[in-house]
């Protein structure tokens, strides 16, 4: 029953995602803050469910506490805190939200592609300490000019839209072969891109492919006077290569809103010798410098507030693993589910050889409408959606499954 289903919400989760869950009948319990480990483990015990941000670390430690835990959702976009491997070992479904802020990061890079245009930071910053520097020269419209986009997911697509409503021509470069938006137009090389692009902005996800994707080499083939924006992961563009080039004047300006190593809290982060390209990067001109910062608004938490919660809803409810980031994605659909005398059974089990056979002798007394099963790795989700079953059988086949040594979770919905 939905009403015995226990949620514990640390960190602030988003109002929208609580909602949703409370609107399910769950019972909801909501904090502002996570919790230090004893008191997380305390409370793990009881709960069904958890929901965290990306302070929670949910160890191995901490998981093998979760004796009730079924899932666990990320209100974030990482799942780093997450023990992912120990979760899925032990049937734990885990969810995040990776693509719910796509739309704020398109817009900052827009705002960032006219403020280097028109050196604005430099001249906010000049006012602020006194001075009235009123220049025209090296400042541009960005109407007609090329934006060169790397890596077309997402957040690069959405930005050729955008950046094609103010006028710009729309290059991009990406391992995938993609259909163009608009007018915009894939170029075959990276190199190509960076010939020919009068604003590069890097799109990618962090790969051993895409460390220092941007360095030396890339800075000598972007044209003279051109800028670059990174609002993807800081291990993307090569640092030390960037300061150089803005050093000595091959790229006018840029955006960094991602560095190399980030720190968990606000703070003098950028004074500490740490880093020894802060200081250089706080002396360059007309460079943007932003606290990673892309994702975060108002709508894209609301709306990372609204898809984890129903991934959350649907997982619980149905046992659909869409979106999954540790288990097997399955999904079936069934018209039949709230009929009575039909049941949906869920067995989370290791994937070794003959499973299938012993879950189907255990099913075989009843009509099975629909089976999938998929495995991610060592561990497999079998669905099997069962009628002519009456409540009283629902306990049999749920031992039996639960006899299996491959056995890692059955969850019997009806
Ligand atoms: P996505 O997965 O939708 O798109 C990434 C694209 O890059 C894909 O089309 C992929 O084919 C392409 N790609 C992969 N390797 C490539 C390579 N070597 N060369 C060229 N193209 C390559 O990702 P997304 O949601 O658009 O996110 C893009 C980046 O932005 C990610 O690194 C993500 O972590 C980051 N991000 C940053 C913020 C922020 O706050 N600054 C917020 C959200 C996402």
């Amino acid at each position: 029953d939905t009403q015995d289903i226990k949620i514990l919400l640390l960190e602030n989760v988003n109002q929208s995602g609580r909602d949703i869950l409370a609107a399910q009948g769950y019972q909801v319990e909501a904090l502002k803050t996570s919790l230090p480990e004893d008191q997380l483990i305390e409370k793990i015990r009881q709960v069904h469910v958890i929901g965290i941000r990306s302070k929670t670390k949910l160890s191995e430690r901490v998981l093998r506490e979760a004796k009730n835990l079924i899932v666990v959702g990320c209100f974030c976009i990482g799942t780093n805190q997450v023990d992912l491997e120990y979760a899925a070992r032990h049937g734990i479904a885990v969810f995040n939200s990776p693509f719910a802020n796509s739309r704020s990061v398109a817009e900052l890079v827009i705002a960032e592609i006219i403020a280097l245009a028109r050196q604005l930071g430099d001249r906010s910053n000049e006012l602020h300490r006194g001075t009235w520097n009123k220049v025209s020269s090296k400042c541009w419209e960005i109407r007609g000019k090329t934006l060169g986009i790397i890596g077309y997911g997402h957040i690069g697509s959405q930005l050729s839209v955008l950046a094609e409503a103010m006028g710009m021509s729309v290059i991009y470069y990406d391992v995938l072969n993609l259909m163009a938006l608009g007018t915009a137009k894939q170029m075959p090389t990276l190199s190509a891109l960076l010939n020919d692009a009068d604003f590069v902005t890097c799109h990618v996800p962090e790969l051993p492919e895409t460390k220092n994707l941007i360095g030396a080499a890339q800075f000598d083939q972007m044209k003279q006077g051109s800028y670059l924006i990174n609002a993807s992961r800081g291990t993307v563009v090569d640092i030390p290569a960037l300061i150089n080039a803005s050093r000595n004047g091959k790229i006018a300006g840029a955006a960094l809103d991602v560095y190399p190593s980030e720190p968990g809290g606000n703070g003098d982060y950028f004074t500490n010798d740490l880093n020894s390209w802060a200081e250089d990067l706080r002396s360059l001109k007309n460079i943007i410098l932003t606290p990673h910062i892309g994702g975060s608004t108002e709508e894209a938490q609301r709306a990372i507030g609204v898809e984890v919660g129903e991934a959350l809803v649907r997982y619980v409810n149905s046992g659909v693993t869409l979106g999954a980031v540790n288990l097997p994605e399955v999904n079936l659909r069934s018209l039949t589910m709230d009929e009575p005398n039909h049941a949906r059974v869920i067995y989370i089990h290791h994937n070794v050889p003959g499973v299938l056979r012993k879950v189907n002798e255990i099913l075989g007394d009843h009509n099975v409408d629909k089976q999938i099963t998929d495995n991610k790795g060592d561990v497999a989700y079998l669905m099997a959606d069962i009628s002519s079953v009456h409540t009283g059988q629902i306990k049999e086949i749920s031992d039996s499954l639960e006899a299996l040594s491959s056995r890692i979770m059955t969850r019997i919905l009806y």
